[in-house]
Formats: structure tokens, sequence, C-alpha cells
């Protein structure tokens, strides 16, 4: 019996539901498996303490000896919960964290056995890194790179069956301090952030001292049953069915979004959030997506960089936890053809430490007048730096997704609903009148008590745009699935702190022409919003007609990775990472290679998959029942019967060999067109190559016919899953 079989028939035995115990009251078991700072005072001295609280804060070194203390202080409390281990825990920029688990347990060079974490060891490590990507880095450099302590992120523990193990969240750094992970530059990001943020608020407030950016990700999965996924050797190695022939029925009843969730599905969902809570991460919502066998979860909002560690936490937790369930979660943007993919919308705002959301509209003129500067501000980042976005959200996985008719554009455009597109408008018809300082005009901008529930109420409903502002935030909504947020909100954060400084700067010259302080902001903002008008947009984003506007608008429209990616080494780029020091020249050159090198291999691992199965799945079940058509074409024959008694069975054999004939020819031709992709000198090249020569020329072909064979073949000879049994049966 083959796996696709085994599978069906396994489906009600595998449907048992697991049963999982949760406490009723999360606060009961909120981050207990964290040293937060309340845990820390109780096993740290008050000098360590201090000493780690301030690094938490504002980024003090820790110095030796208080690390040892604080390492003894980690090590006490995992052992009192049943620790052996302990990992130096990363993000690399494969996209998932790494991890090297080192035991407590060690020798003395006199031969006593003892149990030992010391400061050296929270500090630093050398994990054998040279199978990381480096994107050249290493090689020009040094062999390895190390993992160094990131105290602003708290250590943790990972819970794995019965298996306990300390993670200190590190940053995975070259000898010479290039960044070879995801977390280092975002730090850098934030922190540059916070000081430009600080510096404009205040021109409002003089009681900002600290400007954090904040992120609420929406992760959207799909979730398949164990058996069918391991019957499916593109989902195994690639996360996406490449082939399958679409089912009668889809998501066209569009039930599944308002449907109840699968009780096996409802039990895995308990048991990651179970999880999640232990380790802090606090999801608010689950629900059913628009297709079937897809969901979304989504936590309270959180800084930024802790909210980054919390998703890719999050994505390891789901993983490990859906085996359990003896299901499969799938982070790929696109792995069902015809049905809806999945993205992870970046819900993005800054906060002051005096208790401000910056993007949200004030009560008072003054308050409204700060909020209209960030505002304004975001927009004018993104007009300025449009294609850097476009490349912060590139990969091979999202390029499926964005353009169809189902996710955001390729078009990075902002849309802000009626009520503030009015205002800029009104804003920007004062230009050439001059404001004076009995003008009032100014402070009495439209934005009055009522907006926030107006606005909360009105800007969602545009799902088309990429970068929404939706009451109190924007949503950047381009976001893969399966990214690491930290990639676009590094971008987003170092494109708003050069804008904010930048804004500083200009309006400093205003006044110090003599302009009042009110009065320099305003036209500053005025130029502002004339300047990224075109970058704003209200329609809808899935039109031709849209795309023909923002062409005409200027609009950069990168549909593919390759080229998305150039925009991250360009001058303008360079210039603007070097000068807010979040990334050097040659860490950039290495981050784009990098890139490069990952679209490579993963179109290069789908075309493979792809000739993998239609040789050894697709074609062997088609000749089955080829051959038994044959057989009974000429056993009708033999006995005499007229031509029309099997002309039907003639015209199917006719179409099966002709669609085995191009499926042949075609992966043949594919590997060819490989093969000449390798032998490509640069990286650029290279997959521009996969891209166009490879993806494009065959990938949709091959799949015509093989699933064209689909429909064709006894279903009973048929070895893969289908889309109706992955999608609907759990
Ligand atoms: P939806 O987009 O589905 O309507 P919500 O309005 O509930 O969802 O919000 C989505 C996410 O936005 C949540 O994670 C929420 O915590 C987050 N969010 C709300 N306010 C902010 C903010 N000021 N900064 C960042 N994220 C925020
Ligand atoms: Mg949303």
């Amino acid at each position: 019996m083959s796996l696709r079989f085994q599978a069906i028939s396994q489906i009600s035995d595998a449907s048992k539901v697991v049963d999982v115990q949760t406490t009723t009251k999360v606060t009961a078991i909120f981050g207990e498996n964290v040293f937060t700072l309340k845990v820390a005072r109780e096993y740290l001295s008050d000098e360590a303490f201090k000493s780690l609280a301030q690094s938490v804060k504002g980024g003090k070194k820790i110095d030796r000896t208080v690390a040892n203390q604080i390492a003894n202080g980690l090590k006490a409390w995992a052992e009192s919960k049943g620790v052996t281990h302990f990992t130096h825990w990363f993000q690399p920029l494969t996209g998932t964290t790494a991890e090297k688990h080192d035991s407590f347990f060690t020798i003395k060079s006199d031969g006593t056995a003892i149990e030992e974490f010391d400061g050296a060891a929270l500090v630093q490590q050398e994990p054998d890194a040279s199978s990381f990507p480096n994107g050249g880095l290493r090689a020009t450099f040094e062999a390895r790179g190390y993992t160094g302590w990131d105290p602003s992120s708290p250590a943790f523990i990972m819970e794995i069956g019965h298996g306990k193990t300390l993670c200190i969240p590190t940053i995975f750094i070259s000898y010479t301090g290039e960044s070879l992970d995801y977390k280092a530059p975002l730090l850098k990001a934030l922190e540059v952030l916070n000081k430009h943020a600080v510096e404009v608020c205040n021109l409002f407030d003089k009681n900002v001292t600290k400007v954090t950016a904040t992120l609420g990700w929406e992760q959207e999965y799909f979730v398949v049953d164990e058996a069918m996924f391991n019957a499916r050797p593109d989902l195994v190695q690639t996360g996406r069915a490449v082939f399958g022939a679409s089912p009668a029925k889809g998501q066209q009843l569009e039930d599944h979004y308002f449907g109840s969730i699968p009780e096996r599905v409802y039990s895995f969902m308990r048991d990651f959030e179970q999880e999640s809570y232990k380790l802090g991460i606090p999801l608010r919502t689950r629900h059913n997506e628009v297709a079937p066998g897809q969901f979304e979860c989504a936590p309270i909002f959180e800084e930024v960089s802790v909210a980054v560690d919390h998703n890719t936490l999050l994505m390891d937790i789901m993983d490990r936890v859906a085996r359990r369930h003896r299901l499969r979660v799938l982070l790929h943007e696109k792995p069902f053809a015809g049905i809806n993919g999945s993205g992870k919308h970046n819900n993005w705002s800054m906060a002051t430490d005096t208790g401000v959301n910056l993007l949200a509209p004030g009560k008072t003129p003054k308050t409204n007048l700060m909020f209209l500067t960030f505002f304004v501000n975001t927009i004018k980042a993104v007009k300025d730096y449009s294609s850097l976005l476009r490349a912060s959200i590139a990969s091979a996985g999202n390029d499926h997704r964005l353009g169809a008719n189902e996710a955001p554009p390729a078009i990075i455009s902002v849309f802000i609903g009626q009520y503030l597109t009015k205002v800029l408008e009104d804003v920007e018809q004062r230009v050439g009148e001059k404001f004076d300082e009995q003008d009032e005009a100014i402070l009495k901008l439209d934005i009055h008590r009522s907006i926030p529930e107006l606005l909360l109420d009105n800007t969602d409903r545009n799902r088309t745009s990429p970068f929404a502002f939706t009451g109190n935030k924007f949503e950047f909504r381009a976001v893969g699935s399966a990214a690491n947020c930290a990639n676009a909100m590094t971008t987003l954060n170092s494109i708003m702190a050069d804008t904010l400084k930048t804004f500083k700067k200009e309006v400093d010259g205003l006044m110090e022409k003599g302009e009042k302080k009110e009065l320099a902001i305003m036209h500053t903002l005025q130029r502002y919003i004339i300047e990224s008008k075109d970058v704003l947009f209200e329609g809808d984003g899935y039109s031709q007609e849209w795309a023909d506007e923002a062409a005409r608008r200027g609009l950069p429209n990168v549909k593919t990775t390759p080229l998305a990616l150039d925009a991250m080494v360009t001058e303008k780029s360079a210039h603007l990472f070097e000068s807010l020091g979040v990334y050097s020249h040659s860490e950039l050159e290495a981050r784009h290679e990098i890139e490069l090198e990952k679209y490579i291999k993963k179109v290069q691992i789908e075309a493979r998959v792809m000739g993998d199965l239609a040789i050894n799945h697709i074609i062997p079940a088609a000749v089955t029942y080829q051959n038994s058509l044959l057989e009974n074409v000429v056993g009708l024959q033999k006995a005499g019967l007229p031509e029309s008694s099997y002309a039907s069975q003639k015209t199917i054999l006719a179409e099966i060999s002709e669609h085995i004939q191009q499926v042949y020819t075609l992966v043949d031709a594919m590997v060819e067109a490989r093969k000449v992709a390798n032998n490509l000198e640069s990286s650029r090249a290279k997959a521009i190559a996969y891209c166009e020569e490879v993806k494009d020329k065959f990938f949709d072909d091959i799949r015509y016919h093989v699933d064209k064979l689909e429909l064709l073949v006894a279903d009973a000879a048929w070895t893969l899953p289908k889309y109706r049994e992955m999608l609907f049966l759990k």
C-alpha cells in the first residue's frame, strides 16, 4: 500500500485528539521559564542585580567578575528547575534559530567531576560556525564567529520532552565584529531610532528620554496531518506542495474563516500556547484563516527586539508541539497553489518612556502635532526607501505571494484612510500661504478627540495595502510567514531613524533663521507631504489599474527576489546604513550575497524535488494506469468488439501519453537549464538565471502536465496525497 493510502487509513486513528492539560489561568504559568529581572532579584547579589538591570535598561557593559556572579545565579535558578544543559541561542541568517548544547557537567584538572557554569561560558562561545551562512565575510577575516551574550534579552528554559535546557540569547558575530545574525543589526537600528526619535520628541516634550519601537506580529500558518506530510516528499523537503490539482472544494465557499477550529488542531493550539506562556510569549488571539487548513495567532505587542525573539521562539515551539500531535506546521508563504498564502503582518509603532504611543492621534493640539510629525515622517521614510523595504521582505517563498491576488502587491504604497488623507490635504494646501504666529490654524488641525475611535472603525478596511495605517500603528503586511521579522524591522527602524534625523536638522535650520518652532515644524511637514504624496494609495492594491498608475508615478514594482535585493547594495543603501552605524559596507555586501545564495538554493531544491517527483512518482503512476487501459483495449479488441467500444479508452491513453512525454521532456530541459545556471560566476547572475530560466520557464509548465495526469489517472494508482486530503482530512 502506498504511503498515501496508509495516511488516509490512519486518519481516523491519528485523529485521536491528544489530551492537553491546560491551566485555566494564564497568569499562573506566564513567564515561569524566563529569567526575568524579578527572578534575577532573588538569585543575584545586589551588585550583580544592579549591573544586570542597568545592562537590560541602558545597554551598560557587564564586567567579568559580575558576569561570574550572574552565571552562578542563572545556574542556581536553572538547576532548581531541573536543567542540566545550557546553550547559546541565536538567530543566524538561515532564518531559523541555532543552538549548541553544553552540559554544566565538567571534569577539573585533578579529575573531580563538578557542575559548572561561569562568566566566560555565559558571555562568549565559539560555536563551530563554519556551516552558517556568512556571505564570504568570515573567509576574508577569521575562520570562525562567536556568540556574545545579549543581556537585553532574558535567558529562558526550553523544555523538549523531559529534557530542559537553559538558553542564553546571544548575538552572532565574526572575530572582527561583523554581524552574522539578525539580532545584532536590529539592536543597532533600535538604538539609533531611539536617539533620533527622542530628539524629535524633545521638540514637543522635554521629559521624553527614551523611545522604543513596538511590534505585534500576526503569524499565519497551515496545519497538515503528519502521515500526509510524510507521504509528500515536496512538503518534507521544501514546505510546499509543488504539484497537486485544485480540489473540487477549495476556499470558494469561504466557510473556513468563520468555521470552528477542528478539535485536533484546537488541542494543538492550546498546547503550543501553553508552552509559549511559560516562555513569556503573550499570545492573545487564535483563529481560522481564509484558506482551508490555515490558521493565525497573534500576541500582545512588545518592544521590537523582544517581539522578534518571541516570534522565532514561537515558530520553533509550534514545529515541535505539532509533532506531538502527529501534525505538521507549514510556515511556507505558499504551500498550496490556488489557495491563499501565509503572511506575517508586522504591526509597528513607537512609544515614549512617558507613556505616549507616537502613532496614536493625540487629544490636545500639541500632542496632535507630535502625532502628525511621526505620522508624516513614517510616510516620507517609506516613500524615500520603498525599494529597501521591498528588499527586506524578499525571499523565494514570498515571491509566490506578493503580487498574486491575495497578498499585498510588490509595489510598496501606504494606506492612511479617508480621514487622514483629508488632514494631509489640508496641511498641504497651505503651501505658499505664510503661516504666521497668529495663525491658529496650525494648532487647530482637525484631529480631535474622537479620531482614535473613528480611525479604528474606518481604516482597516483596505486589506490590499502593503503598508497600512490602522488607527494607532502601521501594519507592514508584506512580510512573509516564514521570515524572521528582524530583517523587515531593522530596515523599517533604520529608515525611520534617518528620516527623523534629517527632519530635526531641517527644523533646526528654519528655527535658526528665526522661525517659530511650530511653524518650522509645520513647514517641514508640508514639504514632506508634497514630496511623499506619490506613495499614498487608497484604492484596490490588487488591480491592474494600480500597477499602471504606480508605474506612471514612478513607484518601483520589482516582482522577483534576485532583482529586489539589488536595493541592498546601492550607494543610497550603503550611505544610509553606514551613517547610522547599522551595517558596514562589507556587512551589507555579505548579506546581499547570503540572500542571493538562499534564493538559489531554495529554487534549486524545488527544481530537484519536482524532477524527482515527476520521474519517480508521477510517471510510474501514469504508466501503471496506462498499462491497465492498454490491456483493456487489447482485450476488447480480441473479444471482437467494435472500435467504438474502446474509443474513449484510446483517447485517454493518447492524452496520458502526451502528458507523460511533455513531463519527461520538460524535466530534462529543466536539468539542462540548471546546469547552465550553475556555471554562472556571480551569485546575482545565478539567482536571476534560477528565477527566469529555471523557475519561470519550467515550474508552471511541468506542473500543468502533472496536474492534468492527476485528473486522468485512476485514483487507486496515484501515490501522492491529493490537495483535498492534505487540506481537509484532519
Ligand atoms: P487585526 O490586524 O487582525 O485587526 P489587531 O488590531 O488585534 O489585529 O492587532 C494586531 C496586532 O497589532 C496585535 O499583535 C496587537 O498587539 C498589535 N498592536 C496594537 N497596538 C500596537 C502598537 N502600538 N504597536 C505595535 N503593535 C500594536
Ligand atoms: Mg492585521
